[in-house]
């Protein structure tokens, strides 16, 4: 599965690998950084062999699965009705992204287009090797950026002969899957700014990105803004949720940039996924100021809250399912890819859910409604969180079964270390939609590459920018 080579040869792969990283911005920043001074993500030191058959599987899934969360979001009143719920039990956050989507609502929505920059995350069940999710994101995907890159470092270590100790390459250049990702998330930003104009390639409107103060993952972002610029001639900027009122203005509803006057046809979230990125009441009125823009959100309010956990719960039920998804086959590539996820309510099924819980919780985690890992709740850890809390407040979690991939022996280089510990691997497939809810149309839909994370498989979470986990590639077997 992996090459076997020389501890010499070792030596000046790992240098080769640094190299390419700081070459082709395989770059991070660490904490407390200069703004010239990043260094290199963690990745792994080869690929990852994924079965073709889960990966192709993956591919398939994602354009029913955007369809899916678009149909969600056009048939409003269902996705309403449960986020009311649930914002009751988590008010915090579900409850004030609900609170500003009402307020929204009340002042006006003028822009019918919506814009999804979606990635399901999968692992292999490594016993019937078919991809099981664990999660599907709608706000603030990641990696899009870095994943097109470590598939070309791996190929690169691969067509130079380092992972050979004789002159043949290890693996074969068709089975290292070099993600489109870059092309493909940047090529969901034209659609929006196309279609925000009418279905004309006007190079004039702009794309505002809302980042986090202090981002540590800038390149994985800016790789998606060079390639705008590059291919499409489409400028983009930078702001914070606190300077959205101090850099932009709006005029009959139409966003532009202060500093330029130049229109804004996209505003692009890679922030506003969880509590920190709002730091002041003000930082909520402006994400409400970019919601009553004509701006294309990618997402706007709803489709970022039916990434709820809670939602992707609910839509285990097949009966459900169909209410969106007319096509039985459709449903049933779907239903493939699910474990079974539980509710922690008064129903029968939340009843047995909760007697899971305390009688063999080895086999689930917990999950409150939130992004951006570190929030879950593991195993033999759930009988006493769920004691540490009010029954009433159970209803705001859910409870999953575990997804047992393959373990497999890849190395994860981390600054100067070489960690040789068995790993687990995450994959995610990217995937964008633009629709209309004046119409109830779907515009355009497309499958946007993928991205496989690993970690060690002793640790229950795989956050990259958080420190457990790395980028890594898929090689086909
Ligand atoms: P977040 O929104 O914080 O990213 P996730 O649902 O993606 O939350 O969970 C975080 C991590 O926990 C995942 O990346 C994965 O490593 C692990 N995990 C989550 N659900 C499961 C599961 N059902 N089986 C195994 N591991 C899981
Ligand atoms: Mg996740």
């Amino acid at each position: 599965m992996f090459p076997a080579i020389s501890a010499d040869k070792e030596q000046e792969l790992i240098e080769s690998l640094n190299h390419y990283c700081l070459a082709n911005s395989i770059i991070i920043y660490p904490p407390n950084f200069q703004n010239y001074q990043p260094v290199n993500a963690p990745v792994t030191l080869f690929p990852t062999p994924i079965s073709r058959g889960a990966f192709k599987q993956g591919e398939e899934v994602q354009t029913i699965f955007n369809e899916l969360y678009a149909r969600i979001v056009l048939e409003e009143e269902w996705l309403v009705k449960i986020i009311e719920e649930l914002a009751g039990f988590d008010r915090d956050f579900t409850g004030k992204l609900y609170e500003t989507y009402l307020k929204a609502k009340e002042i006006g929505i003028v822009q019918p287009l919506g814009l999804g920059i979606f990635r399901s995350d999968y692992m292999v069940n490594k016993t019937d090797n078919q991809i099981k999710q664990i999660e599907f994101n709608t706000v603030s995907v990641s990696f899009g950026g870095l994943s097109t890159k470590v598939g070309q470092l791996h190929k690169f270590l691969n067509d130079a002969g380092y992972y050979s100790n004789e002159s043949k390459l290890f693996y074969k250049d068709e089975d290292l899957v070099v993600s489109d990702s870059i092309v493909k998330l940047a090529q969901g930003l034209y659609d929006g700014n196309f279609y925000y104009n009418k279905g004309t390639d006007n190079k004039k409107t702009i794309i505002l990105v809302i980042v986090q103060e202090n981002e540590r993952n800038v390149f994985d972002q800016r790789l998606l803004e060079f390639e705008l610029i590059s291919k499409y001639g489409i400028k983009s900027k930078r702001v914070t949720m606190s300077d959205i009122h101090t850099k932009t203005f709006k005029k009959d509803n139409i966003l532009y940039l202060k500093e330029s006057n130049e229109e804004i046809s996209v505003v692009y979230f890679r922030s506003g996924y969880s509590p920190n990125d709002f730091k002041s009441d003000k930082d909520w009125e402006n994400r409400l100021f970019l919601e009553t823009s004509y701006a294309i959100k990618a997402p706007n309010l709803l489709t970022q809250l039916s990434g709820a956990k809670k939602i992707q719960q609910i839509l285990t039920n097949e009966t459900i399912l169909k209410e969106f998804l007319k096509d039985d086959e459709k449903i049933s590539k779907l239903t493939k890819t699910f474990v079974k996820i539980y509710p922690l309510d008064g129903s029968e099924l939340g009843k047995q859910a909760i007697r899971y819980a305390f009688e063999q919780p080895d086999k689930f985690v917990l999950k409150p409604q939130r992004e951006g890992g570190g929030n879950n709740i593991y195993k033999s850890d759930i009988p006493n969180f769920l004691n540490s809390l009010p029954k009433d407040e159970w209803n705001g979690y859910i409870l999953m079964e575990l997804i047992y991939p393959e373990i497999v022996h890849n190395k994860i280089i981390r600054n100067d270390q070489v960690f040789n510990e068995p790993i687990i691997s995450e994959l995610g497939i990217f995937g964008t939609i633009l629709f209309d809810s004046s119409t109830k149309q779907i515009i355009t839909n497309n499958l946007s590459g993928s991205l496989l994370r690993s970690k060690f498989e002793t640790s229950n979470e795989g956050g990259v920018a958080a420190g457990f986990g790395c980028v890594d590639s898929v090689v086909l077997c």
